[in-house]
């Protein structure tokens, strides 16, 4: 599969405002930021979306959700509290199709979102 935008951040052939990264994953600050904390958290494997994982994806999903809060806490909204998001598909406005969560913090949040 070839690299989406995403895939090239996580390969640094694109530059990024990274903020974590290990063998599994990288975090870096989205480039239309939606909250004052505004960040991505994907996968280095190019999977598109939720629904394409497969139960040998459950780990790394779980990793995925435990690195956004390690980034929260970096952050220093823990206690301010967070949300995280990941939208699959046309409804949800998925627009990138590589997996990734969005860590939202720094501002009241509304809720139901649009
Ligand atoms: P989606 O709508 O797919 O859930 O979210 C995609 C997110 O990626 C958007 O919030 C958008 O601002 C962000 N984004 C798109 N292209 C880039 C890019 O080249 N660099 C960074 N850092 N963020 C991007």
């Amino acid at each position: 599969m070839s690299k989406t935008i995403f895939g090239k951040i996580a390969a640094k052939e694109i530059p990024a405002k990274l903020v974590y990264e290990d063998d599994r994953v990288v975090a870096f600050r989205d480039i239309n930021p939606q909250a004052p904390v505004h960040i991505l958290i994907i996968p280095r494997e190019e999977i598109a979306r939720v629904s394409d994982t497969k139960p040998a994806h459950e780990a790394l999903l779980g990793h995925l959700v435990w690195v956004a809060s390690e980034v929260a806490r970096r952050e220093g909204v823990e206690s301010t509290g967070y949300r995280l998001v990941i939208n699959n598909g046309p409804d949800a406005g998925e627009s990138v199709p590589h997996l990734h969560v969005h860590l939202l913090a720094g501002r009241a949040l509304g809720w139901p979102p649009g």
